[in-house]
């Protein structure tokens, strides 16, 4: 999702203010800007609640692996923050104002009990696979506003293209297949938990995103996925190869030579 909020400006105008006259010398706010560009991970303070799921983030380095994955293929040319926080119920998202992704503590805690319920077992593997996608598809919303590509602002447009990066940055490496599947079924067991869209959601619904990403995992190795192979995914293969194409060519400008 993408998220506009008047409070994060707020603060930080409010930040600048007290740092010009010095009262708050030690905020953090105060440090000079730091001059990396690409996409920069930074971890916030969990609340209480969230202390389990910040610590299993920090120790599998999932916004570490990410974030050098991303910057790795491109080169953007300013700063794009990756924070872990806690949203309090808000949703993982992409702010364009502050150019911040958003990954909440929260929907970890809420995801791993989703896959604990279905599975009754440990869930360290699946959930480590719904933040990668989650991860790639807020990258995905970034680079629509970095790049100003012609579906930014248009809703459900926009979202289908952010799920679209996911699959062709992930299917990029060797365990992508995996780890679409793995979000699909995520979407899947939303979907039966809570079976009523939100009707502000500008996302897919569910059952259609779980859908997009097999297509994908099945359109780009089809003789691999031969369970996924059905007459209706029977265009997949085009479908991935204009995924690709796609992408490969909106992001010209920022692929490292
Ligand atoms: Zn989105």
């Amino acid at each position: 999702m993408t998220i506009r909020r008047s409070r994060a400006t707020a603060t930080a105008t409010l930040a600048a203010a007290l740092c010009a006259t010095a009262l708050l010398p030690a905020l953090a706010a105060c440090q000079p800007p730091s001059a990396e560009r690409g996409f920069v991970p930074r971890y916030e303070e969990a609340a209480a609640a969230d202390r389990d799921s910040a610590a299993f983030l920090k120790r599998r380095q999932l916004m570490e692996q990410a974030t050098a994955d991303l910057n790795a293929l491109l080169d953007v040319p300013h700063r794009i923050t990756v924070v872990a926080r806690s949203c309090a119920g808000e949703g993982s998202g992409y702010d364009p104002e502050t150019r911040r992704i958003e990954l909440c503590y929260d929907d970890l805690t809420e995801d791993r009990k989703l896959f604990e319920d279905a599975d009754g077992g440990p869930a360290d593997e699946p959930l480590s696979d719904v933040v990668r996608e989650t991860l790639h598809h807020e990258a995905g919303h970034a680079l629509v506003d970095a790049l100003d590509l012609p579906v930014r602002d248009r809703g459900r447009a926009e979202e289908d293209a952010a799920d679209r990066f996911a699959q062709f940055m992930l299917l990029r490496g060797p365990e992508g297949d995996r780890t679409l599947l793995t979000a699909a079924r995520a979407y899947d067991l939303a979907a039966a938990a809570d079976p009523t869209p939100d009707p502000d959601d500008e996302h897919a619904p569910d059952p259609a995103r779980a859908e997009s990403h097999r297509c994908a995992v099945y359109g780009h190795a089809p003789t691999t996925h031969t369970p996924l192979a059905t007459a209706s995914r029977a265009d997949c293969p085009t479908t991935w190869t204009r995924t690709r194409t796609t992408w490969t060519t909106d992001l010209t400008p920022l692929l490292r030579r």
